[in-house]
């Protein structure tokens, strides 16, 4: 059979048979049949760099957690009603990785799902669901968590805010409402502003959620205060504090295991997909003692597939990768040298506006002199870039910022290799008009 028939018979029956609102990558989409490491091979044998994937957290098709999960479904999975270790042992590992304040987890299947129940313990807390959000955040695909993404609702097809919702500008230091002197305060003042508009409305503070770099936002890292301000801004408003760890967590910044951590603060709750399972869905609430306690008011909390012995036996072998390969350092070195190794590309390419982020979880925007988005260039790149084997994501409300989130085991020779070619797409012709 013809492979090019059978790539245009799938992309066919996409559009015969499933929702349109499912988007595909690149103009020409790539048909993948197969993960390895940071890389993805498709149907025709190509093989390509993947920069764009964090949630193959420890490689695509990690032998050990493939191992793991083949072993645990030839033996067991139900729901989480029998004793099984395989779910305390995993409780037990994430809680090592946490602050002692945090002690009680709660298993789902998906990051929306995760911060779906964080909300509803902000409810059970504190009797209301007033949510405090960034700006171009996204937090999930459901009803409440589309609620409180502006991403979502300020986007293409979006409705607008809804009331119980409070959004601040987006804390970004480059292109944001505020830039210069004594940033973390001047947005963090924002925040401020929401609380007392809520309180005038005599309605009480439910919570705040954010994610320690804003992903969709535009990979926007915090300013160094905001959150420890925030955070405390809020703890006296009496409301939780939410980090959406789903795409930062468990590694990927380097210098710190959680993204929260890098900003030396405790959540009330944090919430973890992604990376958790490799690819399998598995996602996890942790949160305070008072906070679960609070939760559990008599209703029962079931999850038909949360927490299962096979989700939690592949989340187990994930969590021993990251250690056993030592793959949050590998983050901190080969993220350090990529960064660095952009930074250097500014000098030489005026386009590249801005550079940023931690660990494997980086990215750059492309403006003119005016600092105004070149969206255009960056999708022309992202495709020159797949043309030489590299697979990039770009986002952002102006869709100008390059993200790169690799699988951790990317190395410094696939930094180079990035670096090279991104060099070579820069110097075409496209690239260089402003
Ligand atoms: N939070 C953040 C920050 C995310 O990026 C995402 C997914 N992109 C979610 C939550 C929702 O996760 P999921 O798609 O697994 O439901």
């Amino acid at each position: 059979e013809n492979l090019i028939d059978v790539s245009q018979t799938i992309l066919n029956e996409r559009k015969q048979h499933l929702g349109k609102s499912l988007s595909l990558q690149y103009q020409q989409p790539l048909h993948i049949v197969k993960g390895a490491n940071q890389h993805l091979i498709d149907a025709f044998g190509n093989k390509f760099l993947d920069t764009v994937n964090n949630v193959a957290h420890v490689g695509h098709e990690n032998f050990n957690v493939v191992k793991a999960g083949q072993q645990q479904m030839a033996l067991l999975n139900t729901n989480s009603r029998y004793l099984h270790k395989n779910i305390t042992t995993l409780a037990k590992e994430l809680l090592e990785t946490l602050p002692e304040e945090l002690s009680v987890l709660h298993f789902v299947n998906s990051g929306s799902e995760a911060n779906e129940l964080a909300i509803r313990m902000i409810k059970a807390n504190t009797n209301s669901d007033e949510i405090i959000a960034s700006e171009h955040g996204y937090h999930g695909n459901t009803n409440k968590t589309i609620a409180i993404s502006s991403y979502k609702f300020d986007g293409k097809g979006g409705k607008g805010k809804p009331q119980n919702t409070h959004i601040f500008p987006i804390p970004d230091t480059f292109r944001g409402k505020y830039r210069g002197e004594d940033i973390a305060k001047k947005y963090a003042k924002e925040v401020q502003l929401l609380i007392d508009k809520i309180h005038k409305q005599h309605k009480k503070v439910g919570g705040f959620i954010i994610e320690p770099i804003i992903s969709c936002g535009g990979q926007i890292e915090l300013p160094q205060g905001f959150l420890k301000e925030v955070y405390q801004k809020i703890k006296n408003a009496g409301g939780l504090c939410i980090s959406d760890e789903v795409q930062v967590g468990v590694g990927r910044m380097g210098k710190t295991f959680w993204g929260f951590q890098f900003h030396d603060v405790v959540p009330d709750i944090v919430t973890i997909g992604k990376p958790l399972g490799n690819g399998h869905p598995i996602a996890a609430v942790a949160c305070t003692k008072k906070v679960a306690e609070k939760f559990a008011n008599g209703m029962e909390f079931f999850n038909t597939f949360g927490g299962n012995p096979v989700s939690c036996a592949i989340a187990n072998e994930v969590l021993k990768e990251v250690k056993r390969k030592k793959l949050q350092e590998n983050a901190l070195k080969v993220g350090e040298y990529l960064k660095s190794e952009l930074q250097n590309l500014t000098k030489k390419y005026t386009i590249i506006g801005d550079v940023r982020g931690q660990g494997l979880f980086l990215g750059f925007e492309l403006v003119n002199k005016n600092l105004n988005p070149l969206s255009e260039k960056t999708d022309y790149l992202i495709n020159r870039m797949k043309y030489y084997g590299i697979l990039m994501s770009s986002d952002g409300p102006d869709r100008n910022v390059i993200k790169i989130k690799p699988p951790l085991t990317f190395t410094l020779e696939n930094a180079k290799e990035v670096i090279f070619y991104l060099e070579k797409v820069f110097d075409e012709d496209f690239m260089k008009h402003n």
